[in-house]
């Protein structure tokens, strides 16, 4: 086995689904989203794991993810979240995924792939109240439920937003969340009067999971919740929620180092005393961003450098990350040897997240954990 692994805490993620279902109470519907390979956690595992807890609906982003839990013998109900292309529509329908319903002419493509298969689609229309990605004018909503309603296989199961700015605290945010839930309730509406059922309705996100309680209504789609890492940072302990990954690998090479030498391309991180550098077998191939690297050269920024921990050691990486390796340095006198684990994130260690890390780069820890590359071999513990 690879020395590099992403360890996944399965315990986090049973603690993690309790204190989202103890924040929405025993009612509500939970989907869990495992598009992107459940957010670099493996979509397969995560997704059997999360029915066992309790959730009774899993989001895909593609029609082949929504095939890799079907192939699996996950037979829960599948929401996919983005638009298939025409030739995934039959796919679509011959897996029984559930889509979004947006438009009119997607509509009549999947009336004909259901009509051709014989099968019933269940759709949920998808308003777009200020997100700007997918979804129909509130105003439309009404006549899209009407198609479904008069069309034979199609079904309305039910219909969702997406919230753009539910995790922020700021007034003028929140002010805009409330907004965007109140156009979806008078969509909604205009269905309810048609003398259509609207079905299930859904517009929360892990955000609005924490700060927007009217949003929540009868299903909440919280991803990053349940992968461990707290939406609205000022807000942590309203939902406690772990890190269910942390990147760990071990010291593959030690050497001694004298003042003046030079570490990796570029030459950018160089002694300016004798110290003892570690290679790790992992680099930006593995998910490692570059723009973590260390340097020393006071033309350049040292500010986005990271430290892995070994044991309650961190040290600091040394010189450019490599596309396989990457160097740190360990010092001269600590007792760290070849051979030991070492964690690159989310270990136990005070600010070693992968939010952290997201933080130092200007990103978010969604993007840290995507990153994680598929030779990363994912382990259940
Ligand atoms: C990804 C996604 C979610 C989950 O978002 P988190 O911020 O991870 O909770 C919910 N709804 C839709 C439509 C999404 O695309």
């Amino acid at each position: 086995m690879r020395a590099t692994q992403a360890i996944i805490h399965v315990s986090r993620l049973r603690e993690n689904m309790q204190a989202i279902r103890n924040k929405v109470g025993k009612n509500r519907a939970i989907c869990i989203p495992v598009k992107a390979d459940a957010y670099g956690h493996g979509a397969v595992q995560i997704a059997l794991e999360v029915l066992r807890c309790g959730a009774s609906c899993l989001a895909v982003a593609s029609v082949r993810e929504a095939i890799e839990l079907r192939e699996s013998g996950i037979e829960a109900p599948v929401l996919l979240l983005s638009v298939p292309s025409p030739e995934e529509i039959p796919e679509a329908v011959a897996n029984k995924i559930s889509m979004l319903a947006a438009d009119m002419d997607f509509l009549v493509l999947v009336a004909a792939a259901a009509q051709k298969a014989g099968k019933p689609v269940s759709l949920h229309i998808k308003i777009d109240t200020g997100m700007g990605r997918i979804g129909c004018r509130p105003e439309n909503a009404v006549l899209l439920a009407d198609f479904i309603e008069k069309t034979a296989l199609l079904k309305l199961e039910g219909c969702a937003s997406h919230l753009a700015v539910a995790d922020s605290t700021d007034p003028a945010d929140m002010a805009y969340t409330r907004k965007q839930l109140d156009i979806f309730f008078d969509a909604v509406d205009s269905i309810r009067k048609a003398g259509i059922n609207p079905g299930i309705l859904h517009t929360a996100n892990s955000g609005a999971v924490v700060l927007h309680e009217e949003s929540l209504l009868d299903m909440v789609r919280p991803g990053l919740l349940l992968y461990g890492y707290p939406p609205v940072a000022a807000l942590e302990t309203s939902v406690p929620v772990k890190p269910l990954m942390e990147l760990r690998t071990e010291i593959s090479f030690i050497k001694e180092v004298y003042a003046g030498e030079s570490i990796s391309y570029g030459r950018i991180w160089t002694a300016g005393k004798t110290t003892r550098i570690a290679t790790l077998p992992l680099g930006y191939a593995d998910g490692l961003p570059r723009a973590l690297s260390g340097t020393t050269l006071p033309s350049l920024s040292d500010s986005k450098r990271w430290s892995v921990s070994a044991g309650s050691i961190r040290c600091p990486i040394a010189g450019r990350i490599c596309m396989d390796q990457t160097m740190i340095d360990i010092g001269i006198d600590s007792d760290i040897k070849r051979w030991d684990t070492v964690s690159v994130f989310g270990g136990n260690t005070e600010k070693s997240s992968a939010a952290d890390m997201a933080a130092l780069l200007g990103t978010i820890p969604y993007e840290i954990c995507c990153g994680i590359n598929k030779r990363v071999p994912r382990i259940y513990v």
